[in-house]
């Protein structure tokens, strides 16, 4: 059965039709990437050789509600059936001086031209709107640079010379290994080779946009291989230099790999969830700087998630990481080297679910983590998973029964804790509180206001 066009196809319908005649309104760059590749296409950007004015004046007078999103790039959101689609006038970049943005744009130049600025050959394709839906769709695709070639071969290529082209925006290495990442593509050599060549610009480049692409290539689909580029290539030493001594450095016998490799296979069983992903990236990053050896050869290394918390803030603070997402990955490289085993008591168990609580970590994120870890050491892997899986049952059976994990959990509030004193409140009550808490922990049957008021009562006699 033949499908009718989609919202999405008929609010674009109702643009290209109020932007024509003339218009030439393609779809361009990743969007049409990612279909040809059968991938979920991110945002349609769409571009057109009609001035932002115009684009404005005959969405207008088509009904259509715009909003001059980037007047000074040329770009005007026009509003269709609820959806906005990013329209920008075809444009040629004036020289870069800075290595991180064009000094001027011009508008109104050839499609052609506008897709000779362009990073990738694969990202320098464009498709005319009105053969979206057609069956003969590749033959449509305006590619004056092979895109649609290096797609089939799977390689990421510079448009142009790669040397000029990351001289002109220190992003584009980073892109291009953020692709192989995200694609599994491999770099053209040329490309590639150009990349060390290229870091003096690289290292201009705003840390905010670094951040995007660093994400983005972390939760792609072979991050080992994107990272491991961005070692090679020198990029890694740009934003994060504390990476680089993991690189080399030799574990002990719990481990079947050294400390890098271990990490990168650790990024690569993590879910492609940025938090996770980071800290996967960090988690053993003060593995290196606390290594020691005894008499017998053996490695420790005392107090590295401590000092993997140090660098992590450091490093995150560099990138302008937000707060919220920082304490997530805190909190997972925190409590990454926890391993409950079975003489561990219900209590203690109790007490590590307070420490996650306390660090806003959901159990399920921490034990998805630490499969990742654990998987990550290399051998035992049946083994490793059978033993997870038994400590998992056993915190999600003790947190089910919803023991009291914080002060406020309590039976007896700190009001009622005062009233019992005859006192007004204080650092004491604080304390007290600390002190039920414990015991509460310890046996979560204590938790009622009865035998609360007794322990209370103890305690404030003592
Ligand atoms: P994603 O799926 O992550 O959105 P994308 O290729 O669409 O990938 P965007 O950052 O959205 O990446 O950029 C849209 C398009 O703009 C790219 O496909 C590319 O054609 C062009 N582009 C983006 N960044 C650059 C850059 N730094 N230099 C040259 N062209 C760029
Ligand atoms: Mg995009």
């Amino acid at each position: 059965m033949k499908h009718g066009p989609g919202p999405i196809r008929q609010a674009l319908a109702r643009v290209s039709e109020a932007l024509a005649p003339g218009a030439q309104l393609v779809v361009v760059g990743g969007w049409v990437r990612d279909h040809l590749l059968g991938r979920a296409a991110g945002d349609m950007d769409l571009a057109t050789a009609l001035m932002p004015g115009e684009v404005m004046k005959r969405a207008k007078a088509g009904g259509l509600k715009t909003v001059p999103t980037g007047l000074q790039h040329g770009t005007v959101t026009v509003v269709s059936n609820g959806h906005g689609f990013e329209i920008t006038t075809f444009r040629g970049d004036g020289d870069y001086r800075d290595g991180r943005h064009p000094d001027s744009v011009r508008l109104g130049v050839s499609l052609q031209e506008d897709l000779a600025r362009r990073d990738f050959t694969i990202n320098a394709i464009a498709l005319p709107v009105e053969f979206l839906d057609c069956e003969k769709l590749k033959e449509k695709i305006i590619d004056p640079f092979k895109g649609q070639e290096d797609l089939e071969r799977r390689v990421i290529r510079a448009v142009g010379d790669p040397l000029k082209r990351f001289a002109e925006d220190g992003l584009r290495p980073l892109r291009a290994c953020r692709f192989a990442s995200q694609l599994g593509f491999t770099i053209e050599e040329k490309t590639l080779a150009a990349i060390p060549q290229r870091l003096e610009v690289s290292a201009k480049v705003s840390v905010e946009r670094v951040y995007v692409e660093l994400t983005k290539l972390l939760c792609g689909l072979d991050p080992k291989t994107g990272l491991q580029l961005l070692a090679d290539s020198g990029l890694l030493d740009l934003w994060t230099p504390e990476l680089r001594p993991m690189i080399g450095c030799a574990q002990n016998r719990h481990h079947l790999f050294p400390v890098w490799e271990h990490t990168l296979a650790a990024v690569g069983f993590a879910v492609e969830e940025p938090a996770l992903r980071w800290a996967a990236l960090l988690h053993d990053v003060g593995k290196p700087s606390t290594r020691t050896v005894d008499e017998t050869g053996g490695a420790h290394f005392y107090g590295h998630e401590a000092r993997s918390l140090e660098i992590t803030g450091a490093i995150l603070a560099r990138l302008k990481v937000g707060h919220a997402f920082t304490r997530e990955v805190f909190a997972l490289v925190r409590h990454h080297g926890t391993h409950p085993t079975d003489d561990w008591s219900d209590a203690a168990c109790r007490r590590f679910l307070r420490k996650l609580s306390e660090d806003g970590l959901p159990l399920e994120a921490w034990g998805r983590f630490r499969i990742a870890d654990q998987l990550a050491k290399g051998f035992g892997e049946t083994e490793n998973l059978f033993e997870h899986q038994k400590v998992m049952e056993r915190l999600r059976r003790l947190a089910e029964a919803q023991p009291p994990l914080s002060p406020s959990a309590l039976a007896l509030d700190g009001k009622a804790l005062m009233r019992l004193a005859g006192k007004r409140g204080g650092p004491w009550v604080g304390e007290l509180q600390k002190h039920l808490l414990e015991a509460v922990l310890d046996d979560p049957r204590l938790n009622t206001a009865e035998d609360l008021r007794k322990l209370a009562q103890e305690w404030l006699k003592s």
